[in-house]
């Protein structure tokens, strides 16, 4: 049985660490910092074995270096990155299967947001890691890639289960939510309780993360290229599914 604790850190990233008490091993996903990781394993008695990095951004691999040097531990990162992301141990391409603590992981090469960005699924679990690929009811701005890589990049995640829970790279989920509410939607029902349970959370001050990737495929506007009553709704039933990826993401790029 594989923990997982979500640690807030920065103005609004998320680290991910998870811990299997069996083979004692843990992992930590993502450190922008070192030190909230660092107070976590220390209060819960771990010691860090592994970090998986889903791509090059300092938010996302700046306490790589002081963990390695505390815990000697191994760092795992995208081969794409391997001129951007050091001391690495062992550098992974799209569908490589790898050990994530004892579970069997798998790796998606989801180019976009940088050229080189990886998701860590781990099906056993029914989790996956979307670094700044995917957020809740958002995508990761595109830096790096095209469009249409992007969109190929979601098309993989469009295909895991509706029950896949997932572990994202920031909390951007209240504005996403706002430029939701900017767009037509078909199904606003959906959309409004979905949005009154979030900001729940956010009153308490509490992660809108993890999600279930089911309810984004019918609300999120980044997945919703395919659905032609979103399209409809929002008078762009003429635009290929890339196209309408690429005029959501302008839109929000503006909003
Ligand atoms: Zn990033
Ligand atoms: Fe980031």
């Amino acid at each position: 049985m594989t923990q997982i604790e979500i640690i807030k850190a920065l103005s609004d990233n998320y680290i991910y660490i998870l811990h299997n008490p069996i083979n004692k091993q843990t992992a930590v996903i993502d450190p922008g910092e070192a030190h909230p990781v660092i107070d976590l394993l220390e209060k819960k008695g771990w010691k860090l074995s592994h970090i998986f990095n889903t791509h090059h951004h300092e938010d996302h691999i700046g306490g790589n270096q002081k963990l390695i040097d505390k815990y000697n531990c191994k760092l795992i990162a995208p081969k794409y990155d391997q001129n951007r992301i050091h001391n690495c141990d062992h550098y992974v391409l799209d569908g490589d299967e790898i050990d994530i603590i004892g579970n069997k992981g798998q790796v998606f090469y989801t180019p976009g947001h940088t050229i080189g960005h990886i998701c860590y699924y781990i099906e056993s679990l029914k989790i996956l890691f979307s670094g700044d690929t995917l957020f809740r009811l958002g995508c990761g701005r595109i830096f790096e890639g095209t469009f249409e890589q992007m969109k190929d990049s979601l098309d993989k995640i469009l295909n895991l289960p509706d029950d896949t829970l997932v572990y994202c790279g920031h909390e951007y989920t209240m504005s996403n939510a706002n430029f939701c509410k900017s767009l037509v939607y078909n199904n606003d029902e959906e959309l409004d309780a979905s949005i009154l349970e979030i900001r729940n959370l956010r009153d308490e001050e509490k992660p809108t993360i993890p999600f279930f990737l089911g309810q984004e495929k019918k609300l999120n506007p980044f997945l919703r290229y395919n659905d032609i009553n979103f399209k409809i709704a929002n008078n762009i039933q003429k635009l290929n599914s890339v196209e309408t990826f690429k005029y959501f993401r302008k839109l929000k790029d503006n909003y």
